[in-house]
């Protein structure tokens, strides 16, 4: 068997894996209506619901085939009741994206933004809540993967429980990363796919929700068909299979993926993303880049910082530099600014972010970039 090369991926998603998560994709055809591959997504669902501690009486797991976003459009056009509203506490580009659904789908909803770089006001969500009681849904993101920002989940869950609101946290860029209990943290539905907090390959997604409402939404008006979460929950419940064809390979790889996150523990994992974290935040402050979230509301996940005002700064040639020696970084999601992020996800560690800086660093002096590097308009984060 050739060895396959390692990449270090610092975008956020797909994240590097390991070789054996790679290999398992290599397996006999097999027609996915077989029992023998339902049984394999039976017990793929089932540890699902272990990543987040769910009580596998009251939550479920659901498989869709597509990239994340599937899971987002899915909760949205699929839960909202006939007269009712969304509220979504939006502050960064993730949020937005389940805006752009709502306005895709004519959904009522409320678009309560927030700078990207700020919390959300909770003044302002309570105030939001108490003024519209039609409003059932609220929707945020856990980790706005664009700046790594994280969001108090857990209060706002408890403030939608309040209003009669069911709780939907778009949780993609922390499952399986940053520990989550469906229960303590307010969620009545999350999500996630493969490739990210798993280590696993693209192609998988999955909303992970509260049983009894998802029976509820049978009576909701449709409004999509591929993408109806009671359609493909009914079907699974019927028949143990995705009702159209899943996607066989990244089913094997998430099965593989499944059982080393197991075996490096809920616990272990954090602690060593947070560490790969910790190596890339202390790289790029001994840079003298400036970070575009203040160091107490960071998930621990994505270091965004701001393009320094160095006229030899040329990321598409540092990029391409890093690349060439097989380390990827990635631009910033924030409209309006100059940034880019390194990602602590996948199966990774620190001697690989020692190894990423000694490059990135040869990368800013080939483009004669000043190091520390300089900034000169003031006031970017004060
Ligand atoms: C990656 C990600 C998604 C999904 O993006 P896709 O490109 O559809 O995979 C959704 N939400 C968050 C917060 C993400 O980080």
């Amino acid at each position: 068997m050739s060895t396959i090369a390692r990449k270090i991926l610092l975008n956020p998603g797909p994240a590097t894996t390991t070789d054996t998560v790679k290999m398992a994709q290599v397996v006999p055809d097999i027609c996915p209506r077989e029992k023998e591959f339902a049984g394999l997504m039976a017990g793929l669902r089932k540890d699902l619901l272990k990543v987040v501690h769910a009580d596998p009486e009251k939550y479920t797991a659901v498989l869709f085939c597509g990239s994340g976003t599937i899971n987002l459009d899915v909760c949205l056009n699929s839960l909202l009741p006939a007269g009712k509203k969304v509220l979504i506490v939006n502050n960064g580009a993730y949020s937005q994206r389940a805006v752009e659904i709502c306005q895709y789908y004519h959904l009522p909803h409320i678009n309560l933004a927030f700078a990207f770089d700020q919390r959300p006001d909770m003044n302002k969500v309570e105030e939001t809540l108490a003024a519209n009681d039609d409003i059932s849904i609220v929707y945020t993101t856990h980790n706005e993967t664009g700046t790594g920002l994280l969001n108090p989940i857990r209060e706002l869950g408890d403030m939608a429980h309040h209003h009669n609101a069911i709780f939907v946290v778009d949780t993609t860029s922390t499952l399986a990363m940053r520990p989550i209990d469906i229960q303590k943290d307010n969620i009545d539905f999350c999500m996630a796919s493969a490739q990210k907090g798993l280590m696993a390959m693209t192609g998988l997604s999955f909303v992970i929700g509260n049983r009894l409402y998802i029976e509820k939404s049978k009576e909701y008006p449709t409004r999509s068909y591929y993408c109806n979460l009671y359609l493909q929950y009914e079907y699974f419940e019927k028949t143990g299979e995705m009702h159209f064809t899943p996607p066989v390979q990244t089913i094997y790889a998430t099965i593989q993926a499944l059982k080393e996150y197991f075996a490096e523990g809920e616990q272990a994992k954090w602690e060593r993303h947070t560490r790969v974290f910790h190596a890339l935040q202390r790289g790029v402050d001994e840079l003298g880049f400036i970070s575009v979230i203040p160091e107490e509301w960071r998930a621990g996940l994505v270091v965004a910082v701001y393009y320094p005002d160095d006229p030899h700064w040329d990321f598409e040639k540092i990029h391409d530099y890093c690349y060439e020696r097989g380390f990827t970084i990635y631009p910033g999601k924030i409209s309006g600014s100059n940034t880019f992020r390194l990602c602590a996800l996948g199966s990774i560690d620190v001697d690989d972010i020692a190894a990423f800086f000694k490059v990135f660093k040869a990368a800013l002096a080939s483009c004669g970039v000043a190091m520390p590097v300089q900034y000169q308009k003031r006031g970017l984060c004060e």
